[in-house]
């Protein structure tokens, strides 16, 4: 474990991540793996660019001949690497499926050949689609309904598969909605609030009851950490805790941090294949690791406002252009 190879470290979580890690004794050096597609952004990891551990290279997951020259200097891989927002994979799926699907197996590959002690891959609840009743724990069927959990699921599955079949340690972490500091503005937690700071009004699909459950993404990297240090190869640890909310009580709790009353909400027409509901059992993870998340709601939004009403350096250039389609990504025919 003193040597890991973190893909997407550029990203959102992976960023968060990566910061975790470098402060770990026993990891000793830490390569960021990143494309820096629209979503990455060496800023992310700001402060961890002063580690004398962390080395960052900027290059694609489907790039075999680097990712197989990586993957051999590193003892364990954690894979966040994805294209990450379902409204974008409507329009763009072919991208999803190349470094969602693709771009898992070609690391994959590469940890078999090289031989890595453990490769985390990082997955979705979304993978689950929608619950009317219940929880999904980790073997729920999978039952994906847009592209971007399709082809999560997929790369899940083909994970899943490198452990069967030749057994590469892999484990698969599913959590819930992420929210904390530099999300990018596209997701919907920094979408409302980056429009409030600017006094744009804020839109709510359909009636505002669909139901997700909002995971501080630190209480995430401390599964994630568990699961990369304790998970047993060929296990699914589901990754949840945080608290549930309908749209209509996110932005309820949105409009508080951000001072703002309801004459700032407009109701639209609802997104397509816009899941009513997700729910989780965690309590495999808390069981087996003693994973609990320690993030409070209401603290972790008004931490994460602040975070974007003071740093509008970091998001405003991201919407300028927030419709633009992820740069196409060209497979190499040795990659097929
Ligand atoms: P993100 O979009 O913020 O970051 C993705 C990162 O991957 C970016 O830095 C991007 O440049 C990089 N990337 C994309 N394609 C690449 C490629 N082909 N080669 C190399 N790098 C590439 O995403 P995030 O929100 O940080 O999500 C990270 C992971 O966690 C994803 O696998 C996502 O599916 C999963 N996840 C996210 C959430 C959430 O709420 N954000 C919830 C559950 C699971």
């Amino acid at each position: 474990m003193d040597t890991v190879l973190v893909t997407g470290g550029a990203g959102f979580i992976g960023s968060h991540f990566v910061k975790r890690l470098l402060k770990a004794d026993d990891v000793a050096r830490v390569t960021v793996l990143d494309a820096l597609t629209y979503a990455g952004h060496k800023e992310n990891l700001g402060e961890a660019f002063l580690s004398p551990k962390l080395t960052f290279v900027e290059g694609n997951i489907l790039d075999t001949a680097l990712v197989s020259e990586l993957v051999a200097e590193h003892a364990a891989i954690v894979h966040f690497a994805a294209e990450s927002h379902v409204d974008r994979s409507f329009f763009e799926a072919g991208n999803f499926l190349a470094t969602n699907v693709l771009g898992t197996q070609i690391l994959l590959d590469a940890a078999h050949r090289h031989g890595v002690t453990k490769f985390v891959h990082v997955s979705t609840d979304e993978v689950y689609g929608p619950l009317p009743t219940g929880k999904a724990d980790e073997l729920y069927p999978l039952r994906p309904s847009v592209p971007y959990a399709a082809s999560k699921s997929a790369g899940d599955l083909i994970a899943l598969s490198y452990f069967q079949t030749y057994g590469v340690p892999v484990s698969v972490t599913r959590s819930s909605n992420n929210y904390g500091t530099g999300q990018h503005p596209e997701k919907v937690i920094p979408l409302f609030m980056t429009r409030l700071f600017k006094g744009e009004p804020v839109t709510l699909h359909g009636r505002g009851e669909h139901v997700r459950n909002w995971l501080h993404v630190e209480d995430n990297c401390r599964g994630i950490d568990l699961v990369l240090r304790s998970g047993h190869p060929g296990e699914v640890y589901n990754i949840g805790g945080g608290t549930d909310l309908t749209g209509k009580e996110l932005t309820e709790k949105i409009l508080r941090v951000c001072g703002a009353g309801w004459e700032s909400v407009a109701y639209v027409s609802d997104r397509r294949a816009n899941d009513l509901r997700y729910a989780m059992d965690w309590s495999k993870i808390a069981d087996s690791l003693g994973y609990h998340p320690v993030h409070d709601l209401e603290e972790g939004l008004a931490q994460t406002a602040h975070w974007y009403q003071n740093h509008p350096e970091r998001w405003a250039p991201l919407l300028r252009n927030p419709h633009a389609p992820t740069a196409q990504i060209r497979v190499a025919p040795a990659a097929l």
